[in-house]
């Protein structure tokens, strides 16, 4: 038995054994149930206790990291024992221990760009769910033109004092820490930007929600009134923070594009659509829908397959390439297309926001389709992403 067969062998005894029943089987998508998946943080609830025992076990073998290096609490795993973790956990439905900004967006850059104590301070407790973190990137004027932001920090011999305001901080108000781009020096654009670390609990905080059109406040305002911030929460150089802050949104659009987006969780949209429009020889009745739904799960099944070349790609690579602007956008495109579809598919019945009268898929389709209306811009909007596709895979010339 070679090594790898071993290891999965291993791999699914341990699993078999300490994946409590509860945390099998397809489970709502995080972005349409916040209260139902395991975020972590020093704020976390949870609602099933089996939740925080599986996160426990998995922290401990360091496999809500699995390819983390074991000093900073990860699993150590090589790329291919964690392709056969991830290969087995599918194989019983085991939902992820931990979902976390931290895992998929500040820990790779971490490891990239911070020193050993910044690592060893905060790469574990990412590891095991204890701090949960928030994205201080847009700003009122800045979100496409991030490089524009204003949030200044300034500093004051022992400390920098921060002031300014930050918006869309996805769970700014349940978040524990916040990885922020601020603003070191104001003659320059790009070379004046660093990136900071700090508490969210530090006086001079402030998370206001905002409430989107789904019902749910996924985000905030964020504002920062002098917000003193130890020197030693600057990670890599001063004003070297752009490159920092393009690499996290190359994992962040990375995660976005591996995971899909997923909306309205994983019902096939064919069986929707028989129930609700009735079938002829067994086919969906309405034509014109079933040309669609067939014409969507064909491009499903492309995107499917570019995934996995980019994947190969960035591995080979060792780190995300700017072609994940090109699953970005595609993600967003289909996620929204499908939530589109699933509503249309249930007529009437897909137009409830609550109520007797519509059941709780109905009603969870509907504001799923509603939310879906964010991918397109989160992690960089779609035009945004197509020009990093038009420059940087395409290579075609930039004329500004
Ligand atoms: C669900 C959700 C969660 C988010 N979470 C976070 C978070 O946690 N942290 C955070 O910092 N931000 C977050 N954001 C903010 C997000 O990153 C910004 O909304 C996004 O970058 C766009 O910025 P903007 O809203 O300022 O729009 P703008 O930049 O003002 O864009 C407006 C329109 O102009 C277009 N446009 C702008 N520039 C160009 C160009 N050069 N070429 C072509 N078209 C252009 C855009 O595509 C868009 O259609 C979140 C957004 C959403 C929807």
């Amino acid at each position: 038995m070679s090594d790898l067969e071993a290891f999965r062998a291993e791999t699914r005894a341990w699993l078999e054994v300490n994946c409590p029943v509860s945390m099998r089987g397809e489970g709502p998508s995080a972005a349409e149930a916040e209260g139902d998946v395991v975020w972590g943080g020093r704020k976390a609830v949870y609602k099933n206790p089996e939740a925080k025992l599986w996160l426990d076990r998995m922290a401990a073998k360091g496999w809500t990291a699995p390819t983390w290096p074991k000093d900073y609490g990860g699993g150590g795993l090589s790329r291919d024992e964690a392709k056969v973790l991830t290969q087995e956990m599918a194989r019983i439905q085991a939902r992820p221990p931990l979902y976390s900004f931290g895992l998929w967006m500040l820990g790779p850059v971490l490891l990239e760009y911070a020193s050993e104590e910044q690592k060893k301070e905060h790469l574990p407790r990412i590891v095991r769910g204890e701090i949960r973190w928030c994205q201080g990137y847009s700003e009122p004027g800045a979100g496409s033109d991030l490089a524009s932001l204003r949030t200044r920090c300034e500093d004051k011999g022992d400390h920098f004092l921060v002031n300014g305001q930050k918006i869309w901080t996805s769970y700014a108000d349940k978040a524990d820490w916040i990885f922020c781009l601020v603003r070191t020096d104001t003659s320059k654009k790009h070379e004046g930007i660093s990136f900071i670390l700090f508490d969210m609990a530090s006086p001079g905080v402030e998370a206001r929600p905002i409430r989107l059109i789904s019902g749910n406040s996924p985000f905030c305002e964020t504002f920062f009134t002098d917000v003193k911030v130890p020197k030693a929460n600057l990670v890599g150089r001063l004003n070297g923070g752009w490159e920092i802050a393009k690499r996290l949104l190359q994992y962040e659009r990375q995660n976005i594009s591996s995971g899909g987006f997923g909306g309205g969780g994983g019902v096939e949209l064919e069986d929707i659509a028989k129930h609700y429009v009735g079938t002829e020889g067994g086919r969906i009745a309405d034509g014109d829908l079933r040309a669609r739904i067939a014409a969507h799960r064909m491009e499903a099944k492309a995107f499917a397959l570019t995934v996995r070349r980019i994947e190969e790609e960035s591995r080979a690579a060792k780190g995300p390439s700017p072609a994940v602007s090109i699953i970005k956008y595609a993600a967003a495109k289909l996620n929204q297309e499908r939530c589109e579809l699933m509503v249309e598919a249930m007529g009437h019945q897909g137009l409830g926001w609550e109520g007797d009268g519509f059941s709780e898929g109905e009603i969870m389709a509907m504001r799923a389709m509603l939310r879906s209306k964010g991918n397109s811009i989160e992690g960089g909007t779609s035009e945004v992403n197509l020009n990093v596709v038009a420059k940087r895979v395409l290579g075609l010339l930039d004329h500004q």
